[in-house]
């Protein structure tokens, strides 16, 4: 072809990138690997090896080993030897190392991107400008808040032991999420990357090498899916996972009443909505990164459109342009938009979910985009007319498929979008800002982006609501998610409870719940200076009636002194939780934007709350107190004693008080699909969590412990206010291209 031809055509030669250091690096490995356990390499296991593709090609990258009981547990045993000293480890020195890693990555940045386009099918493109300059961010992030731990969470510790499980979508990146604030925070950890997707974590562990990191620190082992399963099992501290929810569902129900620490990075479908006054053409390069980027395997993929009727036709004219002009192909060449998707399992899927979605009534789009013959590759896909219970708008489908519906109204649009058992991210797109900030406040969602999509940065916590799991990452929530009180390590375990099991009647609940989550969104709606009224006043007639309730306690066989205490006590807790309704507030994040991202406190909805037998009316009070002043409505179970007088100080608020056994309660509460959130200081915390699985509540188990209600420190103030909510991050950038 001559020079004036394409200049005509304009159109892209290939342009490979040179993969000889990675490939210098596999070949001095010998294309096989062992476990990274203790600081050294283990030797490759003979028999159990599992081969590791490129996507792109079928070629057989490197084999891995197979982590089996026997490796799992010697890894864990070097990071628990690693453990002590590591914790000791003053924050400044941990911070030196976590830079040291930024610095390793940055030098072989050039090699780890080739690896990592190559193991995973995605372009190098995007493997160079994001996932690699991420990883090194979060580390130099993470090292920030090492040197700052001392000033910054008094009174903690680190957890200890982490087991943590990462997926394949962004295989180094997800590595610097866990294993950053993990080390920053004082833990040892022991990995286990994705089986389709090892190699950058392997290479990873030879920069923990060359940063000098103490032996066992960090461990990684690698494997299939078992191989997580037996990390799970372990002598861990916690498991941080990212991955579907399935998986998740399933470790926590394995992990329930053991204590282990737990954070979920699940699934999403997550909805990406434009109105009728928005920047149409903005809106469709950003759906085009939402959905189509790393050839829409991100957990945070925007893959259901919702776009108002009347300019759906004329946006998605713009967004067929749009997709034709992607280009597919070698993750290597760097001309290409879109790679390989990551494995053949994963691509079967795809098309599996695509024709299940067609065969139930919708219309499939694919991009005219050339595919290369060989290889993992599916195109960017277009879905319209699917009802709302399809597949295709339902359930995450982890590759280029995007699924339209159309809103007329804005409700509509809001109704639409939490119509979803997933609740991670979303984008909003409308000129109007007003409309913007109000539709922001509705959505169930972890992360929602105004005018924008997939904005990151290592300062911003980034997790689910709803069954796309819990937990922050980034940031001090995902800081606090590697630490413990050292308050809640000493807690002293409860008397066994020699009280026979009691009933509770389901029919009780049912209408407890569905009362409170009737009234929940108006009590959540009033100012928070109202509810801290409300509060008040509950304090103020309980001051009032204080000899009355001092009676009342004595009655149920407490003294006269404890009595007493005890309705200070509450007195006191009342005015706190009435303080706090307006004063727990969010942050404004200083990102790298042209803009605000800002994190607010939002309410659960529907807590449940199964007292503990003992302080009956501290306890109960404190609890529902606070939940209340969060914006949630509460279901409250105090337990016998006190049951009339406890309905008559929340008369008019939403909380509805159960008589019945606590501990049956709980369980019936765990198990109600329309309760978000369970406090249990009653009965068997390992069958309720396990139980609460099911759409992932969040839950506070006691777990046989003596809390404390009297001292507080861990059951009242912000420490409360923080278990009663779950932080939105929304990003809104400002300014125009004028
Ligand atoms: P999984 O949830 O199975 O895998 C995530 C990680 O968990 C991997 O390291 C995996 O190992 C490991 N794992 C698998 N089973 C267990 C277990 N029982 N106990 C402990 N660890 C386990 O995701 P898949 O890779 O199978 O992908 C399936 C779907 O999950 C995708 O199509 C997508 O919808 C969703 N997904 C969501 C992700 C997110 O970021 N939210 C990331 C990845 C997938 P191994 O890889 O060896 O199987």
């Amino acid at each position: 072809m001559s020079v004036k031809d394409k200049l005509q055509t304009m159109d892209y030669d290939p342009a490979f990138e040179s993969r000889a250091a990675a490939d210098a690096w596999l070949d001095g490995h010998k294309r096989r690997f062992g476990h990274f356990i203790g600081g050294k390499w283990l030797k490759p296991a003979k028999a159990q090896m599992l081969p590791s593709f490129a996507p792109a090609t079928g070629e057989v990258l490197a084999e891995i080993s197979v982590g089996t009981h026997a490796e799992v547990t010697a890894a864990v045993k070097a990071a628990r030897a690693a453990e002590k000293d590591w914790a000791k480890t003053s924050g400044h020195k941990r911070a030196a190392y976590l830079r040291a890693l930024a610095r390793l990555i940055e030098k072989h940045a050039g090699v780890l991107a080739v690896l990592e386009a190559l193991d995973n099918g995605k372009p190098i493109r995007e493997t160079t400008n994001v996932d690699i300059p991420a990883s090194v961010q979060h580390f130099d992030h993470h090292a920030g808040w090492a040197e700052l731990i001392e000033t910054e969470f008094p009174g903690h510790e680190p957890v200890g032991v982490a087991g943590q499980i990462v997926p394949w979508n962004f295989p180094l990146l997800m590595v610097a999420w866990k294993v950053a604030p993990a080390l920053a925070a004082g833990n040892t950890v022991v990995l286990k990357p994705a089986e389709f997707t090892s190699l950058t974590a392997l290479y990873f562990a030879e920069l923990v090498m060359a940063a000098g990191l103490p032996d066992g620190v960090v461990n990684i082992v690698t494997g299939p899916g078992e191989t997580g399963a037996l990390l799970v099992e372990a002598d861990v501290d916690k498991i941080a996972f990212t991955g579907s929810t399935e998986v998740g569902k399933l470790i926590r129900r394995r992990i329930a009443g053991t204590g282990k620490h737990l954070t979920l990075e699940l699934g999403g479908k997550s909805p990406f909505i434009v109105f009728d006054d928005a920047d149409l053409d903005a809106a469709a390069d950003g759906l085009a990164d939402a959905i189509w980027f790393n050839q829409g395997e991100s957990c945070c993929a925007g893959s259901r459109l919702l776009v108002q009727e009347g300019i759906a036709e004329r946006f998605l004219e713009k967004v067929k342009v749009r997709m034709a002009a992607i280009r597919i192909g070698h993750s290597l060449d760097k001309t290409v938009d879109m790679g390989a998707i990551v494995d053949p399992v994963q691509l079967e899927r795809i098309k599996r979910m695509v024709a299940e979605g067609t065969a139930d009534g919708a219309k499939v789009w694919h991009a005219p985009c050339g595919l290369p013959e060989d290889g993992c590759y599916y195109p960017p896909t277009l879905v319209t007319g699917a009802g709302t219970a399809n597949i295709l708008m339902q359930e995450e489908v982890f590759g280029p498929v995007l699924s339209v519906l159309t809103f007329r109204t804005q409700k509509e649009a809001v109704a639409l979008a939490n119509n979803s058992r997933y609740g991670l991210a979303a984008s909003v797109w409308s000129e109007t800002v007003s409309r913007a900030l109000e539709v922001t406040a509705a959505l169930k969602a972890g992360a929602v982006w105004v005018n924008g999509a997939s904005m990151f940065d290592a300062s911003v916590g980034f997790g689910g609501m709803r069954e796309s799991g819990f937990g922050r990452e980034g940031g001090r929530e995902g800081m606090t998610a590697y630490l413990v009180p050292k308050a809640e390590r000493k807690l002293k375990d409860l008397k066994a409870d020699a009280a026979p099991a009691g009933s509770s009647n389901a029919k009780d609940i049912d209408a407890a719940v569905e009362a409170t989550s009737g009234a929940q969104a108006a009590w959540a709606s009033k100012a928070a200076a109202e509810r801290g009224t409300a509060l008040r006043r509950i304090a103020e007639t309980l001051d009032a009636r204080a000899d009355e309730f001092v009676r009342k306690l004595e009655a149920t066989g407490s003294g006269r002194k404890a009595a007493k205490a005890e309705v200070e006590t509450t007195i006191r807790r009342l005015f706190t939780a009435a303080a706090l309704a307006d004063k727990f507030e969010g942050v404004v994040h200083t990102a790298p934007l042209r803009g605000v991202a800002f994190a607010m406190n939002e309410p659960f909805g529907v807590l449940g709350i199964a007292c503990p037998p003992e302080a009956s009316l501290l306890a109960p009070v404190t609890l529902a107190a606070h939940a209340l002043a969060a914006g949630n409505a509460t279901v409250l179970v105090p337990g016998a004693a006190l049951v009339a007088d406890l309905k008559g100080l929340f008369a008019g608020l939403p909380v509805s008080i159960v008589t019945g056994d606590p501990a049956a309660s709980a369980l019936l509460l765990a198990r109600h699909g329309m309760v978000d959130a369970l406090w249990s200081f009653a009965g068997d915390g390992a069958v309720q969590e396990a139980a609460a699985a099911d759409n992932m509540k969040r839950t506070w188990m006691g777990m046989a412990k003596a809390w404390d209600w009297e001292n507080g420190t861990l059951t009242s103030g912000k420490a409360l206010m923080e278990r009663a909510t779950e932080v939105k991050n929304i990003w809104v950038p400002w300014g125009d291209q004028n």
